[in-house]
């Protein structure tokens, strides 16, 4: 049924391209957007830049068509609102199940283990049984392996989901603002909108 799946993505990475802190950074007045032709380049309080994939609200609100949406970042609630605001209308936002950001997240047990020293003190995990466990989220007790699907582009912080549960996408990345990159966005938007349908189906059948 429409509604009784759950979808939970990551910002960072996988919906927007976040440029490396300070390179090519002009000092922030404040939050400016100023539009491109296709692209927006946002300027974030904290001083950091972001964009957009191109076709982003369109794909939510297909996404929203079909299945709750929420979304889970693991930057700080201070850093996610703002991208949120800059990035989203209000009436999308306003139908997220949940805004989670880094205070949700846990720390990757691993660090400093034999074998994860490429685990980094301050990484985290996004483990989904922590909306399962939710008395907020999953107050009617709706939400468990069998309906939700988790987008993230860092396979660290989801190994350990049950893999069925994950999807994993390579690290979203613009390198031009023009319109040869709105046609490889669209395109990869697609074919994550079929990730997330199939991955549905096979989910209920089991
Ligand atoms: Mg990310």
């Amino acid at each position: 049924m429409v509604y009784d799946k759950l979808v939970i993505l990551d910002l960072s990475g996988t919906l927007i391209h976040k440029y490396d802190y300070n390179r090519n950074a002009t000092k922030p007045k404040s939050t400016l957007i100023y539009n491109k032709e296709f692209y927006q380049l946002i300027h974030l309080k904290n001083g950091r830049k972001i964009t957009p994939c191109y076709g982003l609200v369109d794909f939510i609100e297909s996404l929203m068509s079909k299945y709750r949406v929420a979304i889970w970042s693991s930057t700080t609630d201070y850093n996610t609102n703002p991208i949120i605001k800059s990035i989203f209308p209000k009436h999308i936002i306003e139908r997220f199940l949940f805004i989670w950001h880094r205070e949700f997240t846990e720390l990757d047990p691993d660090y400093g283990k034999e074998g994860y020293e490429h685990i980094q003190k301050y990484d985290t995990i996004k483990p989904i049984d922590n909306i399962k466990a939710s008395p907020i989220i999953n107050y009617s007790r709706k939400w468990d392996r069998h309906n939700m699907i988790i987008i993230d582009d860092s396979p660290d912080k989801l190994r350990f989901n049950p893999p069925e549960n994950n999807i994993v996408v390579p690290t979203y990345m613009l390198s031009e603002f023009d319109e040869k990159q709105t046609v490889i966005d669209l395109e990869y938007l697609n074919y994550l909108e079929e990730l997330i349908d199939d991955r549905f189906e096979l989910l209920t059948q089991n």
